[in-house]
């Protein structure tokens, strides 16, 4: 199992159960898809007689509880991110394929369905001590090539600053707030939530159209080194060396609910603009060659072509983990889009 293994794509799907309408329209019909769990693969049905089959890191049903979600997808990359290292946790799919639900519920009704975003940083306040450790958040929805702050909506074209000499990529002009428990961390989401619908109404516009995103900051103080190497060998060298301050290190993860996959395909025809599918089309497609110049190992990744690749630089590659749920629905209605999404899933691999 490559669970652990950095700079790799790990990929896993996940099927929405039939919603009441589906149970009803559908009735007369098989799903889409069949899945395969124990074997880790998906056959998406061509006709009566025939399906393609695919593989993934992990196939999750609609059997699959939040936790076992998150505990496949989000808590392997969580643990690095503690250990230090960068890590990004995506959803990819269809519009109402369950991406918000899988990264983005907050489960404050029903504790059972708490996503990834929630889950993770129960994970993380755990994980840490605040007394010498701290947690911030930034939120953030990128639209049409721009970055809006969901935490201060007058605050709508956040620019990305890229350190060239360490690669790391920063957004001084985001509204980072300190989380120091559970509750604040709550609140924050659902400010961004307002914010985000907000926002879009303003613009006209649906969530299904720009990129969630979710920072979390964590600056750890660790000891140096040199200390536990040297309480091996002599004790007297210790006592020398853990005079020395420890040091601050920084990791972050990054969650991102992305937009709806079939943007890609449509065009001015739902009174969206042109450009508005461009620039959708130009991230999703931009972040598809990303994740498979890291399937391929190639030691370039052309991070340049969109604010959503170039904003994940440092969470990329590298010593970075990175984890991708790709949602389906079973509906055959939309067999197109899932088929693509899956291909989207399977180039990353
Ligand atoms: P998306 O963000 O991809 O557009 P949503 O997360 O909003 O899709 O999901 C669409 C609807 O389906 C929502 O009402 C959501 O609660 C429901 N849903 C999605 N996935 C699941 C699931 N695994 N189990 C139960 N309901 C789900
Ligand atoms: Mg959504």
């Amino acid at each position: 199992d490559d669970a652990g293994v950095p700079g790799r794509v790990r990929v896993a799907v996940r099927l929405r159960p039939r919603n009441a309408e589906e149970m009803v329209a559908d009735a007369d019909f098989a799903d889409c898809v069949e899945l395969q769990p124990e074997l880790k693969r998906l056959k998406l049905r061509k006709n009566n007689w025939d399906s393609d089959t695919y593989e993934f890191d992990e196939v999750l049903t609609e059997f699959a509880s939040q936790k076992r979600v998150y505990e496949v997808v989000a808590k392997p990359v969580v643990e690095s991110v503690l250990d230090g290292y960068n890590g990004t946790v995506m959803a990819y799919g269809q519009t109402g394929t369950g991406k918000t639900y899988t990264v983005g519920q907050l489960g404050d009704e029903d504790m059972a369905a708490r996503g990834i975003m929630v889950r993770a940083m129960e994970d993380i306040l755990a994980g840490v001590s605040l007394e010498t450790d701290s947690i911030s958040v930034s939120y953030m929805q990128l639209y049409m090539e721009t970055i809006q702050d969901l935490l201060d909506p007058t605050n709508d074209n956040i620019s990305i600053v890229e350190d060239h000499k360490t690669g790391d990529v920063s957004l001084p002009g985001a509204t980072q707030v300190e989380i120091r428990d559970h509750h604040s961390f709550l609140e924050i989401l659902k400010l961004g939530e307002d914010h985000r619908f907000a926002a879009n109404t303003k613009l006209n516009t649906e969530s299904s159209r720009s990129h969630a995103i979710l920072m979390v900051n964590l600056r750890r103080s660790v000891k140096g080194k040199d200390s536990t190497v040297s309480s091996e060998n002599s004790s007297s060298l210790q006592t020398v060396k853990s005079l020395k301050p420890s040091v601050v290190r920084k990791a972050k993860l990054v969650v991102v609910d992305l937009a709806g996959s079939e943007r890609i395909h449509k065009s001015g025809s739902e009174g969206h603009t042109l450009e508005e599918a461009k620039s959708i089309n130009l991230s999703l497609s931009a972040l598809g060659k990303c994740i498979n110049a890291l399937a391929e190992n190639s030691p370039h990744i052309p991070v340049r072509d969109s604010k959503l690749t170039r904003l994940l630089r440092d969470s990329f590659g590298g010593t970075a983990r990175t984890s991708l749920v790709i949602t389906v629905g079973p509906s055959p209605r939309h067999r197109g889009e899932t088929a693509s999404t899956i291909m989207f899933g399977q180039r990353a691999m």
